[in-house]
């Protein structure tokens, strides 16, 4: 089979479509290749070689060797130099690149191929001694640390320490000597350390530099990122061997990052950094400040550096040239890394980049009106779960702000918590209920953890392409990056700025889309949404087929959904009505009363309020359906516990308080999910329901008369599993309408339909459908009830299911199609045969949770009903599964 695909000279074997084999870098390398950009030779061995290294224990397939001895021959060729010649010597990179880009995941290796013979020969290539000694020690450390596992520190600790002797404090001041000698420090310590010699051979080198790579697939932080953003490990890691190209052998080199559009706000300018005279890594990790690669970058980041745009004009028209091409190619915003190496252009990356989400609606919204994609195909470019972001609030711009500092405005939104100095310490302290900033010097992959639970992220050093910077936008997380004014003490625990100090605990304010920081917490408001996302909101109403409604009973929670776009109320759960303490009293008295006639004073006291909450509905959803479940939730948590609350019963209800307590000690629960509850409820006692419905009909007369449009009450009778059950129920909501319309000479339109979440309803759908005139999938319940699996004890140990591979999601976060979603089938097919056009929809947590929405679709629901936060997402998300 093969394994390796060459690269270089204006062709490749491979292409952009093969990156499950070629992982995303190599593939865009040949394709790069392929349309003629100026790419170094090179060739990637693929996946699968990962893949087969992972199950044969460590060990290569048969013929990998002799495809990577010709593949490197090419090379030879192509770049007229030798690998391990002492004269001429080819030097490579050694990179590694998985299907999906994994940022800083994955250790690369460059100048590969140096020892004490190739660096003579590299000296006479370049003429620059001090060049050939410093890529030659970036060599030992680079090499050192992911090949050998001798940290980095070390050699650090090496060179501060010569400076210091020296008296120096830049690097740039160390001569050809200089890193001469600390080549032979770096070697001495890595005897040291290890025993044995750093290896010298080229060949042994890039074979334990190969090998590296596909170890690191494994590593912890490697592992840890395809965790948060499910990467599925069977995908392995392809290794790109690549001719090295030289952006640190004077002033007419450099190395840069830049993208093809602006990945913060998505403006359509090119924007990018980059350092003359540095090697790759520089720019990332943050070393020194990059330099703007446009005038207009520059102005934007109020830089004093001067740009590309002004320092290599002519290298600057070709960049910008490639990046139409580039992305005109891609047809999307293109990450592109480039080195230049004696006034030559060389592209050495590209790849989709990684945007805010409001870049990425912008980007998706202006290539659709410039023509580039279609407006289905912005609609599918946009992750729903991503809109999140736009949806929550920004700072307040009135509000006071006591700004400390500003730095780069590196991923946008607005969040407060207190200052923590490391990702451990973030961690603990979000899991006993804080929330952090995480303020550090600059961030690497060990630190993602600690990123991923933080608020907010501040660095000191590094630019808009920073590690932290990077995987901030990438989790949506606000962050300010090199804040260089900042002065970190990690070990006194405390930062200084202006001549404030801020302490392990204070709390600041970040804004990551003007890269502010303030002290304390400062207030936020609602965002924007018209513009760009209004526009896309538009185009995936016009697509999507299914109804979005909101789970909503408060005003402020209906009125946000309505804002969100909501077409009506999926779920409104009435006993949430009940728990205010001026109304709980009342319950308590009715479930506690021994009668009849006690519970209906009880209830009479109740139905002015239940009556108000429905007309503060109705009116704000005035001609939109609305669906009300009756009471659902078990009557054991309505009980009095104390002491206090048991008198205070007793003396509203005109009872003995044993009484009180004998009766809380009879309708106790040892299971009450599976208890008196539902419409249990309202079989025992039908005079909760029918008082209800009464309070619904007389709301919903009153707003027909107020706003001159009925609105349209959906009653949904909850937890059923037999026709006889809704039956019963659904002759007392009858029996209500009947009453009241006769009492006020009215009438609305209505429909009684109930919540399909136990197994047996599911089942026996079709004979429930001749009494249901909707049906409404709660899932919740259903996946609890079809999973035996509780939702308020399973956390302890849903993890660990997730983990082993039980279940891939948490089946209460994303329903499980396998068994809940056949459930929801069969009662869906037999719900409808038995009553075509029944109405379907689904309002457990699922209703907002893209991959559940695409199965709704799939089973033919009509609405699907979600938190009102959740509105936009799911528009989204039922747009994308009706395309
Ligand atoms: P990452 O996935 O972490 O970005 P890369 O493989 O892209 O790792 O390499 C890290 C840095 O080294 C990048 O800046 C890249 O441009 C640079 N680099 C990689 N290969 C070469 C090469 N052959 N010549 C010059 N620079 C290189
Ligand atoms: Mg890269
Ligand atoms: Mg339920």
């Amino acid at each position: 089979s093969k394994w390796v695909y060459s690269f270089g000279n204006g062709k490749a074997e491979g292409r952009a479509d093969m990156k499950n084999l070629l992982g995303g870098k190599g593939a865009n390398l040949a394709e790069m290749s392929n349309l003629g950009i100026a790419v170094p030779a090179g060739f990637t061995i693929t996946t699968e070689v990962c893949t087969a290294f992972y199950d044969n224990d460590h060990a290569y397939p048969a013929g990998l060797t002799d495809q990577v001895v010709t593949a490197l021959a090419r090379v030879e060729e192509i770049m007229g130099a030798r690998f391990g010649d002492a004269n001429n010597p080819l030097l490579v990179s050694v990179r590694s690149g998985a299907r999906a880009s994994m940022p800083g995941m994955m250790d690369t290796v460059l100048n590969l191929g140096l020892n004490d013979q190739t660096v003579q020969g590299l000296i006479k290539q370049s003429g620059d001694a001090r060049f050939a000694y410093d890529s030659y020690r970036r060599f030992i450390q680079m090499f050192s640390d992911v090949v050998l596992g001798v940290e980095h520190y070390h050699f650090e600790e090496i060179l501060e320490n010569h400076k210091e002797d020296k008296g120096l404090s830049l690097d740039t001041e160390l001569g050809a000597d200089d890193w001469k000698l600390l080549v032979e420090r770096f070697k001495a310590k890595v005897q040291q350390e290890l025993g044995k010699p750093f290896p010298e051979n080229p060949e042994e080198q890039l074979w334990a530099a190969v090998g590296a790579v596909f170890g690191s697939w494994m590593n912890q932080r490697a592992i840890t990122y395809r965790r948060l953003n499910d990467i599925p490990q069977e995908w392995g890691t392809a290794v790109t061997v690549q001719s090295m190209v030289f952006g640190n052998m004077g002033d007419d080199c450099a190395t840069g990052v830049c993208f093809s559009r602006d990945p913060s706000t998505g403006e359509n300018t090119f924007y990018g950094e980059y350092l003359v005279n540095a090697q790759g890594e520089d720019v990332v990790a943050g070393i020194r400040t990059p330099q703007q690669i446009s005038i207009a970058g520059k102005e934007k980041n109020a830089s004093a550096l001067p740009a590309m745009e002004e320092v290599m004009p002519g290298l600057y028209k070709e960049l910008v040239a490639t990046r139409d091409v580039l992305e005109a190619h891609y047809r999307d915003m293109q990450d592109m890394e480039f080195t230049i190496q004696g006034g030559k252009l060389w592209m050495l990356q590209t790849r989709t980049g990684k945007r805010t989400a409001g870049a990425a609606l912008r980007i998706a919204v202006e290539m659709a009106r410039e023509g580039i994609i279609t407006s289905d195909e912005a609609i599918l470019r946009i992750d729903p779960e991503a809109l999140d972001q736009l949806l929550h609030p920004t700072l307040d711009p009135k509000a006071a702000k006591i700004v400390l500092t500003k730095g780069l405005p590196a991923s946008p939104g607005a969040a407060s918590g207190k200052v923590v100095f490391s990702a451990e310490v973030a961690e603990d302290w979000v899991q006993r209920g804080e929330k952090v900033i995480l303020v550090r010097i600059e961030t690497s992959p060990e630190d993602i953890g600690g990123m991923h639970v933080s608020q907010g992220i501040l660095t000191t050093r590094g630019g808009m392409t920073s590690h932290a910077a990077v995987v901030a936008r990438g989790m949506g997380t606000p962050c300010v990056a090199g804040a260089g004014e900042i002065r970190v003490d990690y070990k006194a625990g405390l930062f200084t700025v202006g001549g404030k100090t801020v302490r392990e605990g204070d709390i600041i304010t970040l804004d990551g889309a003007a890269g502010t920081v303030m002290l304390g917490a400062v207030p936020t408001i609602q965002p924007e949404l018209t513009g760009d996302f209004g526009v896309l909101m538009d185009w995936a109403d016009a697509k999507r087929t299914m109804k979005v409604r909101a789970n909503a009973e408060t005003p402020v929670d209906a009125e946000a959904a309505k804002r969100f776009g909501c077409e009506g109320i999926g779920l409104c759960r009435t006993e949430h009505m009940f728990f205010d303490p001026r109304r709980i009293i009342n319950i308590r008295r009715m479930i506690l009363a021994s009668d009849e006639a006690g519970r209906r004073a009880a209830l009479a006291e109740l139905l002015p309020y239940q009556r108000g909450d429905f007309v503060e509905l109705f009116r704000i959803m005035a001609g939109l359906p609305v669906t009300i479940r009756l009471l659902d939730p078990p009557l054991h948590e309505f009980l009095p516990h104390t002491d206090g609350e048991i008198a205070e019963v007793a003396a509203i209800a005109g009872v003995d308080e044993s009484l009180v307590r004998h009766r809380a000690s009879v309708l106790s629960e040892s299971n009450p999910m599976l208890g008196h509850r539902g419409c249990r409820l309202g079989v025992t006692y039908p005079e909760i329901y029918e008082m209800q419905a009464r309070a619904i009909f007389e709301a919903a007369l009153e707003i027909a008369q107020e706003v001159g449009e009925a609105p349209v009450p959906e009653i949904m009778i909850p937890l059923v599993a037999t026709k006889r059950e809704l039956d019963l129920m659904k002759a007392v909501v009858d029996a209500a309408a009947k009453a009241v319309f006769a009492e006020k000479g009215g009438e609305v339109t209505y429909s009684v339909g109930t919540m399909i979440e136990l197994p047996r309803a599911a089942l026996q759908a079709g004979s429930i459908a001749q009494t249901a005139q909707f049906f409404s999938f709660g899932t919740n319940d259903l996946t609890q009830t079809t999973l035996g699996l509780s939702r308020d004890d399973s956390a302890s140990f849903l993890e660990t299911y997730r983990v082993k591979g039980i279940y891939e999601r948490d089946p209460f976060a994303s329903l499980d199609v396998e068994g809940v979603g056949e459930l929801v089938k069969i009662a869906a097919e037999r719900g409808r045969a038995t009553r075509p056009g029944l109405k379907l929809g689904i309002c457990g947590e699922h209703g907002g949770d893209p991959q559940s929405i695409a199965f709704c679709q799939s089973v033919g629901l009509d609405y699907v009903s979600c938190s009102p936060y959740r509105v936009p997402i799911a528009r989204l998300a039922a747009a994308q599964a009706a395309l």
